[in-house]
């Protein structure tokens, strides 16, 4: 069986029987995979503490012909990236990230760049802690990187510019409407300024998060606006989201 090396970032781990672990993993090459790691919790020689979510590993890993789970060999820590754990929310974050990047993503298609946007998103988080804005750009990405990313600076069904001041949108009807479309009978309405905001962010690199800095507004409007796209675009709720949404609850009582 050939021995494949990847650099890999842990996405999810479930312990497995006494001593295993089953993990998933993103690489560049391979989109995501997900295999097993035999005596993970006891073998501290093979996996140590590089099989821990977060964590950007050096992966050696075998694969069966016609089986959907690979077998761990070996994985060198790169970087544990300790400073997600130190902080509630931070943590939380980055879970959500990896979460929706594991949803999002399972071919290799586009697989090179979601693995530089997750790593930068991390590394990110891992020095500055969580942000509005770190949420917003890694959704944003992601979605624009999974082909879902909705019409903003133009009606989505006549091509219309449109009007400053608040604008309509509807993920299921694919972005911002005019007027003539139905915008103004949307129940979400987004100030033009905030689409015009989320396009240059969509201009920008993938890998960068520092620098950015927006309004209450902007944050308020763009966070709900990706909101109600994921919540057309995924299968089901994510379990990381609901931890968040009680973080975010815990911290307004
Ligand atoms: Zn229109």
């Amino acid at each position: 069986m050939k021995l494949n090396v990847s650099p890999a970032i842990v996405l999810h781990h479930t312990n497995y029987g006494e001593a295993d672990r089953i993990v998933t993993l993103l690489t560049p090459d391979n989109g995501r995979i997900k295999g097993f790691a035999r005596n993970a919790r006891k073998s501290r020689k093979r996996f140590g503490a590089a099989l821990e979510t977060f964590a950007e590993v050096q992966l050696h890993w075998t694969q069966r012909p016609g089986s959907g789970l690979v077998t761990f060999q070996e994985a060198e820590l790169v970087s544990l990236r300790a400073g997600l754990r130190t902080d509630l929310d931070t943590l939380a974050l980055a879970g959500y990230g990896c979460e929706l990047t594991g949803v999002l993503f399972d071919e290799t298609v586009g697989a090179a760049e979601t693995f530089s946007l997750l790593k930068a998103f991390l590394d990110h988080l891992d020095v500055n802690g969580a942000s509005d804005e770190a949420r917003l750009l890694l959704e944003l990405r992601l979605l624009s990187l999974s082909g879902y990313v909705p019409h903003l600076q133009h009606c989505a069904a006549c091509d219309a510019d449109l009007p400053a001041g608040p604008v309509g949108f509807s993920a299921a009807r694919n972005g911002s409407l005019c007027e003539a479309c139905g915008g103004g009978r949307m129940t979400l309405q987004v100030d033009r300024m905030t689409l015009g905001t989320l396009g240059r962010i969509l201009q920008t690199p993938l890998n960068h998060f520092e620098g950015f800095r927006l309004s209450p507004l902007t944050r308020r409007e763009g966070l709900a606006l990706m909101a109600e796209t994921l919540r057309h675009h995924l299968p089901s709720p994510l379990k990381s989201q609901s931890f968040m949404t009680a973080l975010d609850s815990a911290d307004e009582s």
